[in-house]
């Protein structure tokens, strides 16, 4: 378990425990230090968002912090490794993709909206990010 920082409804944020996962093949845990708070969460605070963020969600798109643990295969980085995270991922093989614009993927994942972002203890996210 860690502490993550959840938005629950509009203009309602907790702190609770939850779940973390350990590194699999390609991914790399980290202890964020610091989040920022970008304009896109005061949407999803105020409940804009609600249709796209499912909560309870975790937020932060935007940190820093260091590598705790890689999974398996993962080169270039060791614990202790001070980190920050470009919160972007896209399948690769979309036409959005093949050409060249991952940032429109047609699948893409923002982490911290789409997916439990870096408002928590320990995050684990891919490697390539
Ligand atoms: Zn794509």
């Amino acid at each position: 378990m860690t502490l993550a920082v959840r938005y629950m409804t509009a203009r309602t944020l907790e702190t609770a425990p939850v779940e973390f996962s350990e590194p699999g093949p390609g991914e790399v845990l980290l202890a964020p230090a610091y989040v920022g708070i970008c304009g896109t969460d005061l949407h999803i605070f105020h409940g804009d968002m609600d249709a796209r963020v499912a909560a309870p969600a975790v937020l932060g798109h935007e940190m820093s912090g260091r590598v705790v643990r890689v999974g398996a295969g993962v080169e270039g980085w060791r614990p202790g490794d001070a980190v920050t995270v470009m919160p972007l991922r896209w399948d690769g093989t979309c036409p959005a993709c093949l050409s060249g614009h991952q940032h429109i993927c047609q699948h893409l994942d923002f982490i911290g909206i789409d997916s439990p972002g870096a408002m928590q203890q320990r995050w684990t996210v891919p490697a390539s990010t």
